[in-house]
């Protein structure tokens, strides 16, 4: 078995909600998504994928949904104010935890056909979560 993997850097806010503690206040994180992707063979490059195709479909997608966006969960009053102030949003069904990001992300890469097999979500360097089904 093979295995690759690619970091993809982006910057994010989010708050939990039914939560005490710090992270039930509005911050932000220079999160790293930590993709895996394995293959039992290679293909006729000798890849398991292109690292850069990695950067191009699931980073342009990263970019687009997620990068410098405030991820709230649909019920948090904050969604309406900060909408209404022109800021960017990304409104998520779940509690934005790590570990509910990190399946997102494992989610939409396989989605995009990527024979992914982890998502690791780095929100701190000491703080990750990690989804593999
Ligand atoms: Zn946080």
């Amino acid at each position: 078995m093979y295995q690759i993997t690619r970091e993809l850097h982006f910057c994010y806010g989010h708050r939990l909600l039914d939560y005490q503690g710090k992270c039930s206040h509005l911050h932000g994180h220079n999160g790293v998504v930590v993709l895996t992707l394995e293959a039992s063979g290679l293909d006729a490059q000798g890849m398991v994928a292109d690292f850069q195709v990695l950067r191009t479909r699931l980073g342009q997608w990263l970019d687009a949904a997620l990068d410098h966006r405030m991820i709230l969960r649909r019920d948090d009053p904050a969604v309406p104010v900060l909408q209404a102030l022109g800021e960017p949003v990304q409104v998520v069904d779940f509690n934005p935890t790590a570990e509910n990001l990190a399946k997102l992300v494992f989610d939409k890469a396989h989605a995009l056909g990527l024979p992914v097999c982890e998502v690791r979500l780095i929100e701190t360097p000491s703080c990750w979560a990690t989804y593999r089904p």
